[in-house]
């Protein structure tokens, strides 16, 4: 299967991909940038009922009811489903593929697995392109506990997935936690030859009591990962580890004088990247953690409003820049997940706020550009 990338796409075109799809179909970006158009887990009719049970580590039952009615943008896909408790899930994957067909790029399906039977597998194989399941482990036991299932289901879930290996489709993704860090070894064993191995560590909001990876732990997991080609690892993995910023900056020209002033935001998991950017552009470069709290350091989930009250303290930091630059991944089409928009911005700092390049890589090129 031919893969896509964020790169090779201009910004009108993922904006006209983006305007032709229906709300339960999405344009995909993976961590490694490659693109799909996925099925949404509420799917066409938004029937699929909430899982029950929750897993253990579910990212989207931290957050309480009245915090999501705020996120606007995004409000759907924080609710525990899974595609495969979508009982028209058959008809929405046949349309689905269809539509991706038309547009030219591989659909994907993703799902934890759970409740995962031979007869879906046999019919995901033969209707999409990509299976993301979520592995965990390949310990029954351990499974069973994240997902709270019961080890005998989570035997055969894990079966069903060993078996998808040869349709060459099945990406494997594990969220790892407390609970199966020490299985990691055997989890990039278990992943040798699926195309894509991704590991992402265990998402801890503020109202969460789960703790999440110590940098010692992250260190570790980077350097097992290493050693296989298909590991995809999600950025949060690299918060803070100061000690890989040459590998970031690696092959990028900072040697260049910027004819305008920016400030440069990021959220704290990629700070220490683009602080240095900044740096040796002579920028200015602000961090803002999401109002989510607790490890969500990703920059998909700034709010609107947590730019406006960061900045709102630092009105001297903004008065010395001429522009103000976000991160791409915190805005869709223009809008915060919060449905707060760049023109928003702009009109409230009476200065222009502008969405960054699609990679960190291109920002020298992106400023010199302005
Ligand atoms: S399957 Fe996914 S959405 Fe459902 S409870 Fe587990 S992590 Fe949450």
């Amino acid at each position: 299967m031919k893969r896509y990338y964020l790169k090779d796409f201009s910004e009108e075109e993922l904006t006209k991909i983006k305007h032709s799809l229906p709300n339960w179909l999405s344009l995909h970006i993976d961590y490694d940038n490659e693109l799909s158009i996925m099925v949404e887990a509420f799917g066409k009719h938004n029937k699929t009922k909430f899982c029950n049970p929750v897993c253990k580590y579910c990212y989207t039952t931290q957050i309480p009811n009245s915090e999501k009615k705020k996120l606007i943008n995004y409000a759907k896909d924080l609710y525990p489903h899974d595609i495969l408790n979508n009982p028209e899930l058959k008809e929405d994957i046949l349309e689905a593929k269809e539509i991706a067909k038309k547009i030219g790029l591989p659909l994907r399906i993703s799902t934890s697995g759970k409740g995962l039977t031979k007869e879906i597998a046999k019919f995901l194989e033969e209707n999409s392109d990509i299976i993301e399941i979520t592995l965990n482990s390949v310990n029954k036991k351990t499974r069973s506990e994240m997902m709270r299932i019961p080890e005998k289901q989570s035997e055969k879930e894990i079966q069903i997935i060993s078996d998808l290996k040869k349709s060459n489709k099945v990406y494997l993704s594990s969220i790892i936690s407390q609970d199966n860090f020490e299985e990691v070894s055997e989890i990039l064993e278990f992943g040798k030859g699926y195309p894509k191995n991704i590991l992402i560590p265990i998402a801890v909001t503020k109202w969460s009591s789960e703790k999440f990876l110590t940098k010692e732990q992250r260190r570790k997991v980077i350097n097992l990962a290493g050693n296989y080609q298909n590991v995809v690892l999600a950025g949060t993995f690299f918060s803070e580890l100061t000690e890989f910023l040459p590998l970031f900056l690696e092959g990028l020209d900072l040697n260049r004088e910027i004819k305008h002033k920016t400030l440069l935001i990021s959220s704290p998991s990629f700070g220490f990247v683009i602080e240095e950017i900044a740096k040796r552009l002579k920028q200015e470069f602000l961090e803002i953690k999401s109002s989510f709290g607790g490890n969500i350091t990703s920059a998909g989930l700034l709010l609107g409003n947590d730019i406006i009250k960061a900045l709102s303290k630092n009105p001297e930091l903004l008065s010395r820049v001429e522009f103000v630059i976000l991160p791409y991944i915190s805005l869709n089409e223009n809008k915060f997940i919060d449905g707060i928009s760049l023109e928003k911005l702009s009109e409230k700092f009476n200065k222009p706020f502008i969405k960054g390049p699609k990679n960190y890589f291109e920002l020298p090129e992106f400023l010199d550009e302005l």
